[in-house]
């Protein structure tokens, strides 16, 4: 019988593709060299949020991920553009492709005002916020795990919700 490979919700810049703001990827050879144990679903939250390649970088203003959904916060480039409904309709985009594929799992590139789930690019007084794709997910119960570049894959976490 074949073994079920699991679909995951993969931020495409860990794969190799160039959707990053200055339109370089974010390559985490270790999850590419594991991809074939996975149906991966590339997502950019950013792109999928209407926003082109290259852009201008954006920070959380005034709140995390989770706040920028409740409207309490917002996404400000560094020239002061309000990038707040891209970043939304992204993260809902995503969520929605979650859905379509039924990915429970999602790998998301760390640091991220997107994706990450501890991203520097936040003025709270307490670093480390939820990016608002992270924030849309882990609300709808998708075990996000966030990735960077340098990062060891497969994680023990990754490993033990894949074959509880
Ligand atoms: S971190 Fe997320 S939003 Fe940023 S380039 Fe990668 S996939 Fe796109």
């Amino acid at each position: 019988m074949l073994r079920q490979k699991p679909v995951v919700l993969v931020s495409a810049c860990l794969l190799g593709i160039r959707c990053r703001y200055d339109q370089k990827d974010a390559l985490c050879r270790d999850l590419l060299a594991y991809s074939s144990e996975i149906h991966p679903v590339p997502v950019c939250p950013e792109q999928l949020g209407g926003l082109p390649t290259p852009r201008e970088p954006a920070d959380l203003k005034g709140g995390d991920g989770a706040d920028v959904l409740g409207g309490r916060a917002k996404l400000v480039t560094r020239s002061g553009k309000d990038v707040t409904k891209q970043f939304i309709r992204g993260a809902e985009e995503t969520y929605r492709i979650a859905e379509i594929t039924g990915a429970r799992i999602a790998l998301m590139k760390d640091k991220s005002p997107s994706c990450g789930l501890a991203t520097p690019h936040c003025d709270l007084p307490q670093r480390g916020a939820i990016g608002v794709t992270a924030s849309i997910l882990v609300s709808k119960g998708i075990r996000v795990i966030e990735l960077g570049v340098e990062d060891k894959f497969p994680t023990q976490e990754f490993l033990a919700i894949v074959n509880p």
